[in-house]
């Protein structure tokens, strides 16, 4: 469960990006937050993968707070947290292989199990085919979700994507957000940032609304029309 109590973000020099923010996500839910652009979308979803800190309040995650987990502590953190990012992120002059396995590399995972897994999660993406390709080769929908691979080659309980379908056509956007749907199918909590509305109605999963960084709605997955 992910727990944000009463958080506030102040970035050096700036405004507040987020102010007195708090909800709940129960294990094993799925749920979109949405806003306008620079509403705190990021913001929210930095704080949870310790790229940033909040200035104020707490968020705990399983019962434990993540201000507990120090700076030598974020590489085990982020293991059992996968994310995406719009822009993938790939390492373009390594192979769709590479680039999956970095993750169980990082968390020194022996080179057999890491070659099962790697395989495991790219036929879970449905591209086994491509493991030899460099990802410029491949199209923007297979590099996302090589992307992807990569976020969940290490099995999180946790899965976060900022903006995952920002640059794909919507016949791709709503197939990638059929895999996140099936992620969570298997008991993986997924929190998505997206302004793509008719996607997040068409998904039917429950909805945080940010709006210059305070929360002003929060739909149930059977209010959202
Ligand atoms: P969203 O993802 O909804 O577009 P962000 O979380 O990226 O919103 O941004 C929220 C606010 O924080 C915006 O006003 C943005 O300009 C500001 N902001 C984001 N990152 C930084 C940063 N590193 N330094 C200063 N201000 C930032
Ligand atoms: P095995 O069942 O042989 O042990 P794995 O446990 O490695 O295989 O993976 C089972 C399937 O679940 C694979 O298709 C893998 O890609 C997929 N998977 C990996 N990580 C996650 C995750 N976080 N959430 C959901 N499915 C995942």
């Amino acid at each position: 469960m992910i727990h944000f109590d009463q958080v506030s973000k102040r970035y050096e020099g700036g405004h507040e990006a987020l102010s007195q923010l708090s909800f709940e996500v129960p294990t094993g839910e799925m749920a979109f937050v949405t806003g306008h652009s620079g509403a705190g979308k990021s913001t929210l979803l930095k704080l949870l993968g310790l790229i940033e800190r909040p200035s104020h309040g707490t968020i705990s995650v399983d019962g434990k707070s993540l201000a507990k987990i120090r700076h030598s502590g974020i590489p085990k953190w982020r293991r059992h947290l996968g994310m995406v990012f719009q822009d993938h992120r790939l390492l373009l002059d390594r192979s769709v292989f590479a680039n999956v396995e970095l993750p169980l590399v990082i968390g020194g995972i022996a080179r057999a199990e890491r070659a099962r897994r790697v395989r495991a999660a790219l036929e879970k993406v449905g591209l086994l085919a491509y493991e030899r390709q460099l990802p410029a080769t491949l199209s923007t929908g297979e590099q996302q979700r090589v992307g992807i691979a990569r976020a969940i080659v290490a099995r999180p309980a946790l899965l976060i994507a900022d903006e995952p379908t920002g640059n794909l056509d919507p016949q791709l956007a709503v197939e990638i957000m059929g895999l996140f749907g099936e992620f969570q199918q298997v008991g993986t909590t997924v929190l998505i940032a997206s302004h793509d509305l008719p996607l997040i109605k068409r998904m039917k999963k429950r909805v945080i609304v940010l709006d210059h960084g305070r929360l002003v709605a929060d739909l149930a997955a059977q209010e959202v029309l």
